[in-house]
């Protein structure tokens, strides 16, 4: 590694006026740390928001799930609040990684990196979640903006994310055998607003499948979904899978989905 300062700030505030500053927030590090030793990233200055309670824990608010962006995916795995509220999401937390990335990694983290193969963002997009910042609202539909590209601004923090309780839900993953990553998960939800359908590992970045949600609003079962094709060109293509076989996981996750949501 190379020379950098290191903050640990006690407040929000003081994190804010370091990121301003130029500071690089530094999470869980499962990323970051990562980064920064092969020389991908190198910032001067390091903010780690471990220090900050008050971006920590979880709350039930109304008809909503609000957790802290310091929360680590163990915690929400095995959140009770979490497991009965909203079973899908802790599900979700405890497909990530392994022990070690779960024990460390947070969902601030997880979504501020926009991985294209990262299982949050399926949950933020397939709930139409709402990411809390110190600057402001985002809806998650706007949130994600492509391959490791969000709408966060230079030094903005996400202090939270908040999360609508569903009448159903459900999330499958495809796992890549190594990382845990997706190479294909596919997260179905009936919300107040309709059936929401977010992709992720199959492409640039997670994405809604309006395909899939015309039809599973007009009938919310496996079978609906049999003629439902997804765009092979939307579907990226490397060692791990084709183009043409993450479309057809596409197809075979979100009927599992659909069948667990059910369950
Ligand atoms: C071996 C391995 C396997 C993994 N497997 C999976 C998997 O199966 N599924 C999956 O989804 N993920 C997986 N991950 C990713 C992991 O779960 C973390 O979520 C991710 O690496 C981010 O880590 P972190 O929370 O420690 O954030 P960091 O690495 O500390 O930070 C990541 C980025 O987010 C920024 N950031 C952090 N917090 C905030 C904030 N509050 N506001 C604004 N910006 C912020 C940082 O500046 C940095 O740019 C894996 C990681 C590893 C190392």
């Amino acid at each position: 590694m190379y020379a950098f300062t290191y903050e640990r700030p006690a407040t929000q505030a003081d994190a804010l006026r370091l990121a301003q500053a130029g500071g690089k927030l530094l999470a869980g590090g499962q990323t970051l740390l990562a980064s920064m030793k092969l020389r991908l990233a190198a910032p001067e200055q390091v903010v780690d928001l471990g220090g900050i309670a008050a971006l920590q824990g979880i709350r039930r608010e109304g008809q909503a799930l609000v957790i802290g962006a310091m929360t680590r995916h163990c915690d929400v795995a095995e959140s009770a609040e979490v497991r009965t509220a909203l079973p899908a999401l802790a599900h979700l937390a405890g497909l990530i990684g392994d022990r070690q990335v779960r024990a460390r990694g947070t969902l601030g983290g997880s979504v501020a990196n926009n991985d294209p193969a990262a299982d949050y963002p399926a949950a933020l997009l397939g709930l139409g979640a709402t990411v809390h910042t110190t600057a402001r609202q985002i809806p998650a539909d706007g949130f994600f903006q492509g391959l490791f590209a969000t709408a966060l601004d230079e030094g903005e923090i996400i202090t939270a994310v908040s999360f609508p309780i569903p009448q159903r839900a459900a999330y499958v993953k495809f796992a890549q055998p190594a990382s845990r990553f997706a190479l294909v998960g596919v997260f179905v939800a009936q919300t107040a607003g309709g059936v929401r359908v977010a992709v992720t590992g199959g492409g640039n970045g997670v994405f809604r499948h309006k395909a899939m949600e015309a039809a599973l609003g007009a009938s919310f079962t496996p079978a609906a979904l049999a003629g439902v094709a997804t765009a092979e060109a939307d579907m990226s293509s490397d060692l791990h899978g084709s183009a043409a076989y993450r479309a057809h996981l596409v197809g075979v996750m979100a009927q599992r989905a659909v069948a667990q949501a059910l369950a």
